[in-house]
């Protein structure tokens, strides 16, 4: 016989293992019970980077002498009462595993008191053993010190990172805590030091004490309802950062989520520069009934009974909120109070309108004519100023390539009579058919037996084009989680837009040249959507001193 059960205390601490990865995970389950306790105050005390101890303080509900008693023992709680419960939960924790796992392997006290005594109880309990319990005196609230943790098991506690690690990846955890519970007055004190001090406050002044280097007044403040459903945060309107900035959170859960994330990036479509990344607080409020989170031990992921709702709630409405105009291009302007020859100040009267500087020199460069072709691919011109050399496959691609992103903001697509029915690989139909970048393109797709059926696709589409185009976007749909839905979907537009492009020595007429070159001065476009440059100019001014004729 060589198969035997476990013992109790090794399974707790196998167990342990899932809830308690590392100090901020310690930091995370104790804050989130002080906040389930109701706490209008939490203090977070970091010693070594949390590794010699955590303290966590709250003026929560507390516990009585029993429920101190109980706490600690596996599966444990007053959440909820059975599996139902789960379906309507509005507290951090519900599993009863937390306390019980960090107690299996540290050296924990802890010392409660609730309204209603006048006393305090105090208990200690180290490696999953109950050392002591004795009445204390003590505030009302609770106070968790964990010391030590994985003092019993070297093993893990070789896998500690260093203190500083350690404790900046407590302050993370404490950070986002700060952006959700905007009504809860938060103390992180580490080495003795005050890191943070935060009294109940909106989110913009969390966000300018949490991330210093974001200027506020960048950032927009939004809230919006839709079918019971509460979209708060605040987020940058273009570009912010080479760094990812986005916190998403679940009925004010911290969580990590595909789909938030991909609608996230839709919304922003091509506000974003190339390679970089949005600043995004986004906090979902929904009924608990429409979301899982009972999927992952530490509860960073969620499920959504319907994800397509959600993608669709969150992009609709970041869209919208984005797409507001927010730059005046055109300002009335005071013009300046002036001093007149007697030394008094008087107004001038008349309101002067200012253009945009950048749009009226374009303009004043679309009166051109056209030289001719050269080499088959270049198209000569010349404006009042310069001489202008423009690649007409490059500026072709970049103005079908902004058609094509011009109509995914419209999401218009067209539903076909008849599904069509195509072969590809088995792997290569799961990554279409679950993909959101085609969902988000216009695309519906399904499977049938061992067919990929094809149900819509974007209105900008031929039929005829469809196998083709599914087949080249599968080499950027397999780098979707590395370079994010909005990098994506632009490469793939730009190879289609590439393709169906003016190439060499493709017969052009006069008016179409002339439409183009209109086209890309007026828009301003200076590249292809892959980055070359489609335009080269010269000075007419340096071409005479070229020529010594100034
Ligand atoms: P869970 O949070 O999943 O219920 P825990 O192991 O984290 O499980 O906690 C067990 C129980 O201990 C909780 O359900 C709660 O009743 C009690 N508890 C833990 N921490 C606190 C606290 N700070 N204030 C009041 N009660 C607490
Ligand atoms: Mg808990």
């Amino acid at each position: 016989m060589k198969i035997k059960r476990l013992d109790d205390s090794v399974v707790s601490k196998i167990a342990a293992g899932e809830v308690v990865v590392g100090i901020h995970s310690v930091v995370k389950e104790l804050v989130e019970n002080a906040l389930d306790a109701g706490a209008k105050k939490v203090v977070v005390e970091l010693l070594n980077g949390g590794k010699s101890e955590v303290k966590v303080k709250d003026d929560g509900e507390g516990m009585s002498k029993e429920d101190l008693l109980l706490c600690y023992l596996p599966h444990t709680t007053s959440k909820i009462d059975s599996f139902s419960d789960l379906s309507s939960l509005t507290s951090y924790g519900f599993r009863g595993e937390a306390l019980h796992s960090i107690c299996s392997v540290s050296k924990v006290k802890i010392i409660s008191r609730e309204v209603s005594s006048a006393i305090g109880h105090e208990i200690e309990v180290v490696a999953g053993n109950l050392v002591y319990d004795r009445p204390v005196y003590s505030d009302i609230g609770t106070t968790v010190i964990v010391r030590d943790l994985f003092f019993n098991v070297p093993a893990r506690r070789k896998f500690l990172k260093s203190s500083a690690i350690e404790s900046r990846m407590a302050t993370e955890i404490f950070e986002r805590f700060c952006l959700s519970k905007l009504n809860v007055h938060f103390v992180l004190v580490k080495e003795q030091q005050l890191a943070y001090d935060l009294p109940p406050s909106d989110l913009l002044q969390r966000v300018k004490a949490i991330f210093p280097d974001v200027s506020i007044d960048s950032l927009k403040t939004f809230e919006i309802e839709h079918h019971g459903m509460t979209l708060k945060g605040c987020l940058s309107l273009s570009s912010f950062s080479k760094k990812g900035l986005i916190n998403c959170f679940v009925n004010d859960r911290f969580v990590i989520n595909q789909t938030l994330v991909s609608a996230i990036y839709v919304a922003y479509a091509d506000l974003l520069e190339k390679g970089k990344h949005p600043f995004v607080v986004l906090n979902l409020s929904i009924n608990p009934k429409e979301v899982d989170v009972n999927v992952h031990p530490q509860k960073l992921e969620v499920k959504f009974v319907d994800e397509e709702e959600i993608f669709r709630f969150v992009r609709d409405s970041l869209k919208k909120f984005l797409s507001k105009p927010t730059v005046r291009q055109i300002q009335i302007r005071e013009k300046p109070f002036v001093a007149d020859s007697y030394g008094s100040y008087t107004a001038r009267t008349e309101p002067e309108v200012l253009v945009e500087p950048a749009k009226e020199k374009l303009l004043e460069e679309s009166k051109f004519r056209i030289l001719g072709v050269a080499k088959g691919r270049y198209i000569l011109l010349e404006t009042g100023e310069k001489l202008l050399i423009l690649d007409f496959h490059a500026a072709h691609e970049r103005i079908t390539f902004e058609q094509l992103m011009k109509s995914l903001l419209e999401s218009s697509s067209k539903k076909l009579l008849v599904g069509s029915r195509l072969k590809f690989k088995e792997t290569d139909i799961d990554l279409l058919v679950s993909s959101h970048v085609l969902k988000q393109l216009g695309f519906e797709l399904k499977v049938d037996g061992r067919d990929l059926v094809v149900e819509q696709i974007p209105n900008w589409m031929e039929l005829y084009e469809v196998e083709e185009f599914l087949k080249d976007c599968l080499d950027e749909l397999k780098l979707v989680d590395l370079q994010g839905m909005n990098e994506t979907i632009k490469k793939i537009l730009a190879d289609h837009a590439c393709k169906k492009s003016l190439r060499t020595r493709d017969k052009i007429s006069e008016s179409e040249m002339l439409e183009l070159a209109k086209n890309i001065v007026e828009e301003g476009y200076s590249t292809c959507p892959h980055g070359r440059p489609l335009m080269f100019s010269i000075d007419f001014k340096d071409l005479d001193r070229f020529f010594g004729r100034d």
